[in-house]
């Protein structure tokens, strides 16, 4: 999937998202600790939501498909 195509986010994690600069976006996906391989790794298959004024991104490994899980602080 592609950064653009984001059918599970909901509209506020998704504007929050649309808000980060488009290489910062691929780096913050690309750079996620998997507590299973136990080294960073691509998050695959996520979804956005809001939680505590943080955007949650919660997805999939792309080595172990195990659940990581990203947040990225609300300003
Ligand atoms: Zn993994």
């Amino acid at each position: 999937m592609t950064i653009e195509s984001l059918p599970n986010f909901t509209p506020p994690a998704r504007q929050r998202w649309e808000s980060i600069p488009a290489e910062i976006r691929q780096r913050l996906l690309s750079n996620v600790w998997c507590g299973h391989c136990r080294h960073e790794t691509t998050i695959t298959n996520f979804s956005g939501t809001i939680k505590n004024g943080d955007l949650l991104l919660v997805g999939a490994c792309a080595e172990c498909h195990g659940e990581v899980a990203r947040v990225i602080e609300g300003k």
